[in-house]
C-alpha cells in the first residue's frame, strides 16, 4: 500500500493528461517530454484508473526493468495495470500516440528494447484463482509460475511449469510453454481453455474453441502479437510429489553418459520428461541429466536405474512435493544479461549423437552457460484437443542455449559462439524451434517464422494483418 501511495504521489507531480496523449505524434523518446505540458496527471489517472509513469518519475527506472538486463529499455510511458479495463484504456490511448505498444510481466522473454513504446506493465495483475473441483486455475495477465504454484500446490494440483517458476505464465503459455512435465502433458498452451484478450482495437475479448476461434488459435504460439491478455484459464494436473532431480557426470565421462541417455530416451515411457545440459561455469563443466517422472518414486526409479547405471557422481532424483518443483532445475532467479538460441532436432542416431557432441560437448571451447538438450515427443506430439499456432511437434530433442554475458562487450563474441554451435548443429537440426525459446538477439521474419509451420505461419500473417493492420504489437517478436 505504501509503495502505491508513493507512486500516486509521484503522478501528481508529473504534470500529464490524456488529451495530448491521444493525439500525440510518431514513437521517440521526445514524443513524451513534448507532451508532458499539455497533460495532466489527473486526466491519465481518470482514464487509466491505474498508474503511469514517465522518465523522470521516481518508479520509472524500476518498472522499465526486465528479468533480462542485456536490455535497457526507455519507453515513453509505463502503465502499470491493475485491471483488464486499464489495459483497455492504455491500449486504446496508446493507439492515438502512434507509440508501439509492449506488453510485459518479468522481462524473462525481452528481445525487442521498448524504447518509445507504450510499455504496458502487466507485473501487478498477478491474481490466481483456482477451480478445485474442476482443476483448474484462473491467472491474470502478470502472474508468475511461482503465484500460481502458490495456490494450486496446497491443492495437490500442478500448473504445466517449465524449469522455473519465476517466469511470467501469459508469456510462456502464449508462447507454447515447454513444461518440464511435456511428454506426459505436452505444450503448456494444449492446455489452455480460454483466454481474455485486449485487441489493438481496445476490445476486450473472451477467447475459447467456440467463441472467436481464430484469435484462440493465434494467441496460443503468437502470444502478444495479438494483443495484451488480461488473464487465462488452464487445466492443472493432479500431482501432488513428482519423482525428480539432477545426475551429474564429470566432463571426461560425459560423452559417454551422453551416449548413453540419447539411447535410454529412445525407449523411455512417456511419464518421463528429461533435459541433458552441458553446463560450464569458470570453474567446472558437468553434464546433468534432469529428470521428472509422474508416479511413485518405485516406478519412477525403475524407469531411470539405466540411467543410474552410466555411473552418475552424483544423484538428486528423489521424491519432491510440487511446491518445490523449482529445486530440480535450480535456474537462478537474479536478473542477468543473458543471450538465448534453440532449435529443435527431428531425431538422433549415433552419427547425430557425436554431432550433438563435438558441438555442444566439453570438447569445445565455448563460453560460460548452459546447453540443453531437452527430450520432446510423447505428448508434446500429440495435437491439442483444440488446434494452436504451435506446430513442429515431431521433432524428439529441443536445443536450448543460455549464455550469461558478462560484460556489454562480450555479447558479440557469445552471440557469435551460439551462432557456430547451432552451425555446427546443423546436420540434425530441423530449421524450426518453438516460440517461447526464440533467439533474444535474431528477430529477424526468417527467426520468427522458423518457430512455426510454414501454414501456421500463413495464417498468423493474416490474421496479424486483420487484428493489427498497424502492427502496434511489434514490440516481440514480430509477425510481420
Ligand atoms: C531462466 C529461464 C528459464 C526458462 N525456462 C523455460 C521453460 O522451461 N520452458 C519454456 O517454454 N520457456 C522457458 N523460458 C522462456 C520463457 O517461457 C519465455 O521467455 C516467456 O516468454 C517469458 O515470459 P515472461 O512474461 O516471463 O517475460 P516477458 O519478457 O515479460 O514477456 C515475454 C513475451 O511474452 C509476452 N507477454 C507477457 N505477458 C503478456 C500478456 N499478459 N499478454 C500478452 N503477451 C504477454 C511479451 O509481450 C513478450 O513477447 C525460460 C526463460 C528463462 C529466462
Amino acid at each position: 500500500m505504501s509503495e502505491q501511495v508513493s507512486r500516486r504521489t509521484a503522478l501528481k507531480a508529473v504534470g500529464m493528461g490524456v488529451a495530448a496523449l491521444a493525439v500525440g505524434a510518431g514513437p521517440g523518446a521526445g514524443v513524451a517530454t513534448a507532451a508532458r505540458g499539455r497533460l495532466t496527471a489527473d486526466d491519465l489517472r481518470t482514464a487509466l484508473g491505474g498508474k503511469v509513469l514517465f522518465p523522470g518519475d521516481p518508479d520509472y527506472d524500476a518498472e522499465r526493468a526486465g528479468f533480462n538486463t542485456l536490455f535497457q529499455q526507455s519507453p515513453n510511458a509505463i502503465v502499470l495495470a491493475q485491471t483488464p479495463q486499464d489495459v483497455a484504456t492504455a491500449v486504446r490511448i496508446g493507439g492515438g500516440t502512434g507509440w508501439p505498444i509492449a506488453v510485459q510481466a518479468t522481462g524473462h522473454g525481452i528481445c525487442v528494447p521498448a524504447d518509445g513504446a507504450l510499455l504496458i506493465n502487466m507485473r501487478e495483475m498477478n491474481g490466481v484463482a483456482v477451480d478445485t473441483a474442476a482443476r483448474t486455475a484462473r491467472i491474470s495477465g502478470g502472474a508468475r509460475w511461482s503465484d500460481v504454484l502458490a495456490v494450486a500446490a496446497p491443492a495437490g494440483l500442478l500448473p504445466p511449469v517449465g524449469s522455473t517458476s519465476d517466469v511470467g505464465a501469459t508469456g510462456y503459455a502464449t508462447g507454447g510453454g515447454v513444461p518440464v512435465l511435456g511428454r506426459t502433458y505436452g505444450f503448456a498452451s494444449d492446455r489452455v481453455r480460454s483466454i481474455e484478450l485486449v485487441t489493438p482495437d481496445g476490445r476486450l475479448r473472451c477467447l475459447t474453441p467456440q467463441r472467436e476461434s481464430d484469435l484462440f488459435w493465434a494467441v496460443r504460439g503468437g502470444g502478444s502479437n495479438f494483443g495484451a491478455v488480461t488473464s487465462f484459464e488452464i487445466d492443472l494436473l493432479p500431482a501432488a510429489t513428482v519423482y525428480g532431480g539432477g545426475l551429474v557426470f564429470p566432463a571426461a565421462a560425459s560423452a559417454q553418459a551422453y551416449r548413453g541417455y540419447v539411447e535410454w530416451t529412445k525407449t523411455a515411457s512417456d511419464r518421463i520428461t528429461s533435459v541433458a545440459s552441458f553446463i560450464r561455469t569458470p570453474t567446472s563443466q558437468v553434464l546433468r541429466i534432469e529428470v521428472v517422472y509422474v508416479g511413485s518414486a518405485t516406478d519412477g526409479a525403475a524407469e531411470i536405474a539405466p540411467l543410474r547405471a552410466l555411473n552418475p557422481v552424483s544423484d538428486s532424483v528423489t521424491d519432491v512435493p510440487i511446491a518445490q518443483l523449482d529445486t530440480i532445475f535450480n535456474v537462478p532467479t537474479k536478473p542477468t544479461a543473458n543471450l538465448v538460441e534453440s532449435g529443435l532436432i527431428g531425431t538422433l542416431d549415433a552419427a547425430g549423437v557425436e554431432v550433438v557432441l563435438n558441438a555442444v560437448g566439453f570438447g569445445a571451447a565455448l563460453p560460460s552457460g548452459v546447453a540443453e538438450i531437452r527430450h520432446m515427443g510423447g505428448a508434446f506430439s500429440r495435437p491439442p484437443a483444440a488446434p494452436s499456432a504451435i506446430g513442429n511437434r515431431d521433432a524428439q530433442y529441443l536445443v536450448f542455449l543460455s549464455n550469461t554475458v558478462p560484460q556489454p562487450d562480450a555479447a558479440g563474441s557469445i552471440e557469435q559462439a551460439q551462432q557456430t554451435i547451432l552451425t555446427n548443429l546443423a546436420p540434425v537440426l530441423t530449421g524450426r524451434t518453438v516460440p517461447t525459446f526464440l533467439g533474444t538477439v535474431d528477430t529477424s521474419v526468417a527467426a520468427v517464422r522458423s518457430a512455426y509451420t510454414d501454414s501456421d505461419w500463413n495464417r498468423l500473417l493474416s490474421l496479424k494483418h486483420a487484428y493489427d493492420p498497424a502492427n502496434r504489437f511489434r514490440i516481440n517478436h514480430n509477425i510481420r
